[in-house]
């Protein structure tokens, strides 16, 4: 068995079974204690750490989206659409944006 056999059998089982090594281990067995810990580990750690990715990733993508709306709703406020000049540009000249952009 290679390493990475490994690693996906741990990963694939663990997740799925939430461990399930301590089970087949007797509590005599020297494993059993770095077993548990390690079963533990899939049950408290592993789902806490995907569920955190998860959170992060909508988060992150509302955080854009609502960043991006901001951006265009202060570009409406500020900017002429038409010529594209600023309102402090617009009103260092004393012309009110307001009445440019009617
Ligand atoms: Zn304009």
């Amino acid at each position: 068995m290679s390493i990475l056999t490994c690693l996906v059998y741990n990963l694939n089982y663990g997740i799925r079974l939430s461990g399930a090594h301590t089970s087949e281990t007797s509590i005599y067995n020297d494993l059993y204690w770095p077993l548990f810990f390690y079963d533990m580990g899939f049950v408290l750690i592993v789902p806490i750490i995907l569920i955190q990715i998860v959170f992060g990733i909508v988060i992150d993508s509302f955080g854009e989206l609502y960043l991006s709306n901001q951006t265009l709703k202060d570009d409406m406020k500020n900017i002429c659409f038409i010529c594209e000049l600023e309102r402090d540009s617009l009103e260092k000249e004393g012309i009110s944006f307001e009445q440019h952009i009617q």
